[in-house]
């Protein structure tokens, strides 16, 4: 008989298509990807460098298994710097990528059957994690005309005695949306008055077109002890195999934290935490650069899917996604099958155009499907006229 929680959790979606569409490719068809969202750029070399001094000075053994105190404090720099935290490198723990730091926070706060509070659209991975940690995952809905974002009577709705924690993802995965300072106040303040965790996931901080990144943890002092702030190095630094993310915390949750991961893993990889380093602490025209190369590809998808019937967008103003709706094709047949959600549309793009998207179910938005940018402009200027050509066939 195997664990009845593990067998409640199911594999990730956009992992998946990742896999098929590489799999489909590997078998020679002319596929195109928009599934998963990875940076198409390759790390910057003085990043790669630095893992290659680390290799030839020895750096090759078990580092504390929080993370070495070099990485530990340049991201404490990096949080007051940018964010206006001040944190000690023993309030942080460094972990195998933010997913994994993601587990270890829901770890450290849930008892069994605590609810936590994940606005949808959310990113795949929330309720899966907060599952695993026996924590129950409750939905509140942001439509698009709210521009994907919760307000307080949204989170009112679903509040309960049982409510643990709210999750926070401020440039989002999927829709791309920003939260303002003023809603993030609001959002705080509703945290700090019901005594709630936030978990606040800002991986994708430095992806931001419009608008600018304020973490909820920097309003006042109570709502940094309640809110653990995670990052990491996968988005911005287009160092996704890398594998390094961080948290930060109160000092009793951070140790909590460390102490799971010192028995679940020991430390991440000693050389990919010297990079990181590099990575923090090195120049940003590189960062910019790509910023500026994500900000062209979403203007231009925008612009196309918005001039194409059937289907429109929101204009994102950070990450690298667009959430697509498919609205007006629900439960219209093309090429004489029905559409009943996003599944059957992704389905059907790719079997008739070979174009890899994610469905939306998976992010609690059935009547869309999520675009990744990260890819080459010929790559989306391609799928867009796939796409054109997949609606004019029907
Ligand atoms: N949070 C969000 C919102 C993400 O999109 C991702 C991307 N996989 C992660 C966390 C995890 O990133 P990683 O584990 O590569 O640091
Ligand atoms: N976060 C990315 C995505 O949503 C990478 C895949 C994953 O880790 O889920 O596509």
């Amino acid at each position: 008989m195997l664990s009845i929680k593990a067998k409640g959790i199911s594999s990730s979606p956009t992992l998946t298509i990742d896999a098929k569409f590489k799999e489909m490719k590997a078998n020679g068809e002319d596929v195109v990807g928009f599934g998963c969202g990875e940076p198409d750029f390759d790390t910057p070399q003085h990043i790669k460098d630095a893992a290659i001094a680390a290799i030839n000075k020895g750096m090759t053994k078990y580092t504390p298994a929080a993370g070495t105190l070099e990485l530990r404090k340049a991201v404490a720099k990096k949080f007051k710097e940018e964010n206006g935290l001040d944190y000690a490198p023993g309030d942080i723990v460094v972990s195998n990528g933010a997913k994994h730091s993601l587990v270890n926070a829901f770890m450290a706060i849930l008892n069994p059957g605590d609810e936590v509070i994940i606005p949808a659209p959310f990113w795949v991975s929330y309720p899966e994690m907060v599952k695993l940690a026996d924590g129950v995952p409750v939905i509140a809905n942001a439509t698009e005309e709210q521009n994907f974002k919760v307000t307080i009577s949204d989170l009112q709705k679903v509040l309960s005695p049982k409510t643990k924690a709210i999750v926070m993802n401020s440039p989002s995965n999927p829709t791309g949306m920003v939260y303002t300072k003023d809603e993030l106040k609001q959002i705080a303040d509703f945290a700090v008055s019901n005594n709630l965790f936030v978990v606040s996931d800002e991986i994708y901080e430095h992806l931001i077109y419009e608008g600018e990144h304020v973490s909820i943890a920097s309003f006042n002092e109570e709502i940094k002890k309640r809110t653990i702030v995670i990052n990491g190095v996968s988005k911005t630094y287009a160092m996704t195999g890398w594998r390094i993310g961080y948290a930060a915390a109160a000092p009793e949750i951070a140790k909590i934290m460390a102490n799971i991961q010192s028995h679940a893993s020991s430390n991440p990889n000693s050389i990919a935490q010297a990079a990181a380093v590099a990575a923090l602490t090195g120049p940003t025209d590189e960062i910019e650069r790509m910023r500026r190369h994500f900000m062209k590809r979403r203007n231009y998808m925008v612009e196309a899917i918005n001039e194409i019937d059937g289907v429109s967008c929101l204009n994102p103003h950070g990450a690298f996604y667009i959430m697509m709706s498919i609205k007006e094709l629900i439960g219209k047949t093309m090429y004489g099958k029905v559409i009943n959600n996003a599944d059957d549309f992704a389905d059907l793009f790719l079997e008739k155009e070979k174009v890899a998207l994610v469905p939306g179910t998976g992010f609690g938005a059935p009547e869309y499907v999520r675009w990744s940018y990260a890819t080459s402009m010929d790559t989306i200027v391609e799928g867009i006229q796939r796409l054109r050509n997949f609606l004019e066939h029907k």
